[in-house]
């Protein structure tokens, strides 16, 4: 495991401050690669022993997560995913099931657009590998449009306790879009646990708020779709996440073509109109979910589908470079540039039953 660990200020004057003042609170740092990603824990305020402890707690629940969620690298979920295409049933390790549940429950509140059920696919555009950026050949379309027509879902599955099968067995189970949310979720609450009240987690992007900053809130950067820097700063308030979903890290690069690694079930194809979305909620699962489901959802679903979801706070870029905001993330959004065209709205009323766009 590559873990790097470093004091926020530097010893000599934390020191000097000691000898007339009692010690300012320090910013503990660790970095984890874990997800294929880099992981940036801040710890502030604990005496170093508790923090140092606690990170290495952090990490190593991680590395369970990783094990036990990894779509690809052989573990509890490859074997759940083999029994599933057997026709088979499997019993799930106890970190795997919360995951399931979770996932079952956002899928149903996107109506679908958010699809831990679609692996197959998601492996068919070529994304089950570590190499994040492609140049491979798209698949053929009678491949794609056969398994769309399968219609895989986690409504498919069969939960009985521990014991998880499916009936459709083209259901091939894979959390990229909500795992990192998830884990950020489990990891505020090990902290808490271990007596940890301020603390900011960055897992590859998206990141998940305890407490906060000193006498301010946490203040993290949301990054832009185009290029390296940041669309703008968001403050966090204690147990929130934000989290982004894009084509600006993974993606296929074919004959001048970008593929996303996002595919809209509803035609098994990547997405095109959405270049990015964000998400702040009050948990890390809802956050990462929503802001995948609102990439594939577009500019004309988003709002219902947020509103479905119980969000408040989205964001939205199109590939003009257009965005679209709900008025809470206009105020809570302080940009680095300011946008050349915005489009603010407001979450639309319940609509009567059956309006479903899957
Ligand atoms: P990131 O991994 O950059 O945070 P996301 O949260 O959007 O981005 O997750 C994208 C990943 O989720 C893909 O790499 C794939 O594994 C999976 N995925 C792709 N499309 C969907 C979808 N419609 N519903 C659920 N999962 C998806
Ligand atoms: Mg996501």
């Amino acid at each position: 495991m590559a873990v790097v660990r470093r004091f926020g200020l530097p010893l000599l004057l934390a020191l000097g401050l000691a000898a007339c003042a009692p010690p300012p609170p320090q910013l503990y740092q660790e970095r984890i690669f874990v997800f294929g990603t880099l992981v940036d824990l801040g710890i502030w305020g604990a005496p170093p022993e508790r923090a140092k402890a606690a990170a290495d707690q952090v990490a190593r629940d991680l590395h369970v997560m990783h094990r036990d969620w990894h779509p690809w690298e052989p573990g509890p979920l490859t074997e759940l995913n083999a029994a599933i295409a057997a026709g088979q049933d499997y019993r799930v390790t106890p970190s795997l099931l919360p995951l399931i549940r979770v996932s079952l429950d956002l899928e149903r509140r996107s109506h679908g657009l958010f699809d831990p059920g679609i692996g197959r696919l998601v492996a068919l555009w070529g994304f089950h590998s570590d190499d994040i950026h492609k140049t491979k050949p798209p698949p053929d379309p009678g491949l794609v449009a056969e398994l769309v027509a399968k219609r895989p879902s986690m409504e498919d599955l069969i939960i009985e306790g521990d014991r998880v099968g499916s009936r459709n067995p083209a259901v091939k189970l894979d959390f990229g879009a909500v795992a990192k949310g998830f884990a950020g979720d489990l990891v505020l609450a090990r902290l808490r646990e271990l007596g940890i009240e301020h603390a900011l987690i960055n897992l590859g992007g998206g990141l998940s708020a305890l407490g906060r900053h000193g006498e301010r809130p946490w203040r993290v950067g949301i990054r832009h779709p185009q290029g390296a820097g940041i669309l703008g700063a968001v403050t966090l308030e204690s147990g929130e996440a934000v989290h982004t979903s894009g084509n600006y890290e993974r993606y296929n690069e074919y004959e001048g073509i970008k593929y996303s690694h996002i595919i809209d079930p509803r035609t098994g194809r990547p997405v095109t109109e959405i270049v990015s979305a964000s998400v702040i909620a009050a948990n890390g699962a809802l956050a990462d979910a929503a802001a995948t489901a609102l990439v594939v959802a577009g500019s004309r679903d988003w709002l219902e589908i947020a509103r479905d979801l119980g969000i408040e706070l989205a964001m939205l870029v199109d590939e003009q470079g257009t965005l679209y905001l709900t008025p809470g993330m206009l105020e809570r959004v302080e940009f680095d540039q300011p946008p050349k065209s915005l489009v603010v709205k407001n979450l639309p009323g319940a609509t009567p039953a059956g309006g479903s766009p899957r």
